[in-house]
């Protein structure tokens, strides 16, 4: 009978040579596994081949993450601005005329080869027509990425996911379950930041099982 609560087999420690995340096992164990490992190893390869493994899922801002907000302003005349002025989020057709923010179309593209991918973003409530501007910006820059794949709401806490890749506490932003990343921070000042910290953190993101 097999020992479930062995700790060590000929002479081998047998604690740490399965890795749950990886699911691999630890070449220095010559091969000796307690077969409770051995199943969970298949139980799971099993799962990756019926598709059931999803990819951790990442929830993206828009306005100065994604879009920058300042070089839609730039294109607004003075005149316009000083009647907006304290609200300038209302300028009708403000949102498409922004521009990406650097480094920000090249880190999706990066970032969709490994994560379930979501634009969570909050559009003015007296502005309807930046609830449409955003939608345009996003089919004209990134539609292969985002296509159906967004969420516009104030209260960001309801979405469910790993990350959000925000720059403001706003609208749920700070409630969120998962991890936020602030964008703009020191810790993460721009995308290649983002990237590296993702990377360095998250080596296997696509093996989180059982969600
Ligand atoms: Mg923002």
């Amino acid at each position: 009978m097999e020992d479930y609560n062995a700790t060590t087999r000929n002479g081998h420690q047998l604690i740490d040579f399965y890795d749950s995340d990886a699911n691999t096992l630890d070449i220095r164990s010559n091969g000796l596994y307690p077969s409770k490992i051995l199943t969970e190893l298949r139980d799971n390869y099993d799962k990756r081949d019926k598709g059931i493994v999803h990819k951790k899922r990442i929830f993206v801002d828009m306005d100065n993450v994604l879009v920058d907000f300042d070089s839609g302003l730039a294109q607004v005349s003075e005149e316009v601005k000083q009647e907006y002025e304290g609200r300038l989020d209302e300028i009708p057709g403000l949102f498409g005329l922004m521009k990406p923010m650097p480094g920000a179309i090249e880190a999706m593209h990066e970032l969709q080869k490994r994560y379930d991918l979501f634009i969570l973003s909050t559009a003015p409530w007296k502005n309807p027509s930046a609830w449409s501007d955003k939608v345009k910006w996003v089919t004209q820059y990134l539609d292969d990425v985002f296509h159906k794949r967004m969420v516009i709401t104030h209260r960001k806490d309801l979405c469910q996911g790993d990350y959000l890749i925000d720059d403001r506490g706003k609208n749920g932003t700070s409630e969120f379950s998962g991890e936020w990343i602030e964008f703009g921070s020191e810790k993460f000042p721009d995308w290649r930041s983002v990237l590296e910290y993702l990377n360095a953190k998250e080596k296997y993101p696509l093996h989180n099982y059982g969600r």
